[in-house]
């Protein structure tokens, strides 16, 4: 789910459920936190505008080039392959001059990348299919690790088996929905192959944006001008052009965040072709692709959202360092909000709900702390239906069995507070308590910056 789509979730979630799901009890204390939530939670959907989402729809190249190829994009002939058998089959059965054979995982720097086999490189060119079936044996199977992978690396499933081609110039191609623009522009660079951040970095002047009215579509001058800023020239001008517009037009149709091509390469023989494919989708519009998200591979998928709800929890994850284990989803918003008002940026979020059991708060924390990137944890229960006193139990439990090595700060508010607040002080445990929801959010931020 996006953050933005995560964030409306969970605003409806609190306008429709909050007030209820605590019941009587909890009401009228409520209604004075609840305004301050509901303005917390208007700031945070401003905000989510600027946060980047780790979770839009990624795809497979090869599926992303069976899309490109199917509405006019030149890719190169493939099969795909899930054991090296089926490799050395599909790379006597394409027939080609050379065959180029490509780990496929949801990264890129594939090409630098290597492999839990030994193997280096998870791009390999060679004319003799045998030795296709040879390289797939060290691919399949195996972790590839690249620049963009975790350190461990991500298992490779299949490989794809493409027709190579020479290449006489890689440059660099994405059209991307920008926020600063309001819309899609199109990046490129006549230096593509290589890594484009690098290019940013040393030769700005080298990056070409090209805006799009997404109402008006492409016009044939925009493209014409990419083209030549790629530096294609002749006929391989218009043809790139026609490229560039088939691809734009393709990441409308399927509602693309992303369509990234790197390289996007011309052959000695006057061809413009997408050599590699990266294309993001938009999750909002998961309801009118259904084709495209019912090809979602989910091994690559968070474990962790999938662990969290076994035990009936929602785990989302963001990209910070401060964990937060709330319950409800006004909360939820609330504190990754003030954390971000503090200076801070959450890791997650992990809402427990209503009716909660001790085992739970247990589940919650082996699950917050499994995140590597997480450095504090905040919690922020309010206690309605809730009793702090379970929570607290099942706080202090989870530290001493899994022996938390990060800060954390617990703000607990309502049912049986005061029970709740002498356990956690009879516990013995380093716990940070907070007296509100401010206090809490800057007591961890300060906690992750001491680090
Ligand atoms: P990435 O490393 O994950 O971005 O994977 P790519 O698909 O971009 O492949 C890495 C590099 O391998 C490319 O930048 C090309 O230089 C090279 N490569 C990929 N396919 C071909 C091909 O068909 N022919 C030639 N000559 N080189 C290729
Ligand atoms: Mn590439």
């Amino acid at each position: 789910m996006g953050t933005i789509s995560v964030y409306l979730h969970i605003l409806t979630h609190l306008i429709f459920t909050t007030a209820f799901e605590d019941g009587p009890v909890g009401i009228l204390y409520f209604i004075n936190e609840e305004v301050k939530l509901m303005s917390a939670a208007i700031s945070a959907i401003h905000r989510a505008v600027q946060l980047t989402s780790r979770r839009w729809l990624n795809l497979q190249e090869y599926q992303s080039k069976k899309l490109m190829s199917d509405n006019g994009v030149r890719v190169q002939r493939f099969f795909v392959a899930d054991t090296a058998n089926e490799a050395l089959e599909a790379a006597k059965r394409l027939n080609a001059k050379e065959i180029v054979l490509k780990a496929q995982i949801l990264a890129g720097g594939r090409g630098k990348g290597v492999f839990n086999s030994g193997l280096k490189g998870g791009v390999h060119l060679t004319k003799d299919p045998n030795v296709v079936g040879q390289l797939a044996k060290q691919m399949i199977g195996y972790n590839l690790a690249t620049k963009q992978t975790p350190k461990e690396g991500v298992k490779v499933n299949k490989v794809m088996v493409a027709e190579a081609l020479d290449i006489s110039r890689e440059t660099y191609l994405a059209i991307l929905m920008d926020r600063s623009c309001n819309g899609p522009v199109l990046v490129g660079s006549p230096q593509g192959g290589v890594d484009i951040e690098e290019v940013a970095a040393s030769n700005p002047e080298l990056i070409f944006k090209e805006q799009i009215d997404i109402f008006e579509g492409i016009k044939d001058s925009q493209a014409q001008r990419m083209a030549e800023n790629l530096g294609f020239v002749g006929p391989l001008k218009s043809q790139a052009a026609d490229q560039i517009t088939k691809l734009y037009n393709l990441f409308l149709k399927i509602d693309a965040t992303q369509v990234e091509v790197n390289p996007f390469g011309e052959t000695p023989e006057g061809q413009v072709v997408c050599f590699d494919a990266k294309i993001n989708f938009d999750d909002n519009a998961e309801f009118r692709q259904k084709d495209i998200f019912a090809m979602d591979d989910k091994s690559e998928n968070e474990p962790i959202e999938n662990e969290a709800a076994k035990y009936d929890l929602k785990y989302i994850g963001l990209d910070g360092n401060i964990a937060c284990f709330v319950n409800g989803a006004g909360l939820a918003m609330a504190t990754c909000d003030i954390i971000f008002l503090n200076g801070g940026k959450p890791a997650n979020f992990l809402d427990l709900g209503g009716g909660v059991k001790e085992a739970q708060v247990y589940q919650a924390f082996k699950l917050l702390t499994a995140d590597p990137k997480v450095e504090a944890i905040l919690v922020n229960i309010f206690g309605g239906i809730v009793n702090c006193a379970i929570i607290a139990n099942g706080i202090t439990k989870a530290c001493r069995e899994l022996e938390l090595k990060v800060p954390l700060v617990v703000r607990l508010e309502g049912t049986n507070v005061q029970e709740a607040q002498k356990i956690l002080s009879n516990s013995g445990l380093p716990i940070t308590s907070a007296v509100d929801l401010e206090d809490a959010a800057k007591k961890a931020v300060a906690s992750v910056a001491k680090k």
